[in-house]
């Protein structure tokens, strides 16, 4: 395996369901952006051929640390060095795990290689979703989604349906809708008045899940199920119509389908994303994951909602940029992590964050084409206008 984001929550939990099974799972190469003490930690435990990093300076150091403990791994840099790893012939499975836009050339690479990809970087279908999925259906890679709610989804599929999407309709298979879990985030039943004075650490503390910053900010706001109805549509060739979401606050049921007959399909479980890992890396068999069991007396009930689009306007931004099509979505994915990292560094409110997709959504994008150079472009035009919206905002803000 490749672990790309191997320093992050996901790729620990993929690294300690790999060290579970020894006897099946080599990592051949890992990544990380900075996160140098981790890296050679995981360099002693697994042994992998390359680590790649982004910083030069960075590099040294690990190589010089490697060195002292007699540790043989080659250390590279930068983005042709990810997408080195994910392609290497050697390589079977690419765990898809950096965050955000970054993870996309190296994800793509790997759906192009025809690798088993687990895809984790939900971003990449955001961004290019029409690009990566024909590149999948081209190389014939196998494609199995980590984000817990597609894993379910996923899951619940019928086997025909669920390894060829792009070769049968929802009609076909008596499907009638995918139904999206959600937890609600920490601030579900927060007054309204209180949003904007939500503070970064009150935000990235989920109460069901632990999780990187930015996905938790994400839950927060809900846009993580608006870039995760995105992903399904993509995954799954989903009408956009026939994803719902739905409010479930004990974060047990991961998502479900709905069929013709009346039958709804479900998979439910602790929420540790190391069942989803395991699932990906071992499908279709079944591995020992290291998750507790699900104790249903315990937990004793399920509730469900209908989700809140005036305190969650992100949910609605999402679902009007995949109807838009065309680089809106692009658009969406860019300046929500702009907003994120703003809201993060104390630069704007957390109520700022709709109003900034909003605001760069609603710009005139040149663009209708959607080859990857047109979407890197419209990526990176609406960064460069969300940040100086962002630099005008900031004045009045008092962090
Ligand atoms: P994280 O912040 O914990 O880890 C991110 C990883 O990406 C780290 O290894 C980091 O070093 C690396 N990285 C960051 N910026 C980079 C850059 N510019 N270039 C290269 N590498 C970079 O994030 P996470 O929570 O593990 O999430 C990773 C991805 O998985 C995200 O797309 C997220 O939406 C998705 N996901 C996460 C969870 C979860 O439970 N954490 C669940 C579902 C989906
Ligand atoms: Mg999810």
């Amino acid at each position: 395996m490749s672990i790309l984001g191997a320093t992050g929550s996901i790729g620990q939990s993929t690294l300690d369901v790999a060290a579970r099974h020894p006897e099946r799972y080599e990592v051949f190469a890992v990544s990380g952006a900075s996160q140098v003490e981790k890296l050679l930690a995981i360099a002693a435990q697994f042994e992998p051929r390359y680590i790649v990093l982004l910083e030069e300076s960075k590099a040294q150091w690990l190589r010089d640390a490697l060195n002292q403990k007699a540790l043989n791994c080659e250390v590279l840099v930068g983005e042709q060095a990810l997408i080195d790893i994910a392609v290497a012939p050697e390589v079977d499975t690419v765990m898809a795990a950096i965050v955000g836009a970054a993870g996309m050339p190296a994800t793509l690479a790997a759906a192009k290689a025809g690798k088993r990809v687990l895809l984790a970087n939900k971003e990449t279908l955001v961004l290019a979703g029409q690009l990566f999925m024909d590149a999948v259906k081209h190389s014939g890679a196998q494609l199995l989604p980590i984000d817990s709610e597609h894993n379910a989804i996923f899951q619940s599929l019928p086997v025909q349906f669920r390894e060829h999407p792009y070769q049968s309709s929802f009609e076909q298979a008596g499907i009638e809708k995918l139904l999206l879990t959600a937890s609600g985030g920490p601030f579900r039943t927060r007054a309204l008045d209180d949003l904007a004075s939500i503070t970064p650490a009150e935000a990235v503390k989920h109460p069901n899940w632990s999780m990187g910053r930015k996905i938790s900010v994400d839950s927060a706001s809900l846009m993580n199920k608006g870039l995760e109805v995105i992903e399904a549509h993509w995954l799954f060739n989903a009408p956009i119509d026939l994803i719902d979401v739905v409010v479930h606050p004990q974060s047990v049921i991961h998502s479900m389908v709905q069929y013709r007959d009346g039958s709804v399909i479900a998979q439910l479980g602790s929420p540790d994303m190391r069942t989803p890992i395991a699932y990906g890396m071992a499908y279709p068999e079944r591995i020992q994951a290291g998750v507790k069991p699900l104790d249903l007396f315990s937990i004793a009930r399920l509730d469900f909602e209908a989700p809140d689009l005036v305190r969650f306007p992100c949910l609605a931004l999402a679902y009007k940029a995949i109807r838009q099509g065309g680089v809106a979505p692009a658009v969406l994915n860019a300046a929500n992590e702009v907003a994120v990292d703003s809201f993060l560094n104390g630069k704007i409110k957390f109520t700022q964050i709709p109003e900034l997709i909003e605001s760069c959504l609603s710009v005139q994008y040149d663009l209708s084409a959607l080859n990857l150079e047109e979407l890197l472009l419209a990526d990176s035009q609406a960064r460069a206008y969300a940040n100086s919206q962002v630099a005008n905002w900031s004045v009045g803000v008092a962090c």
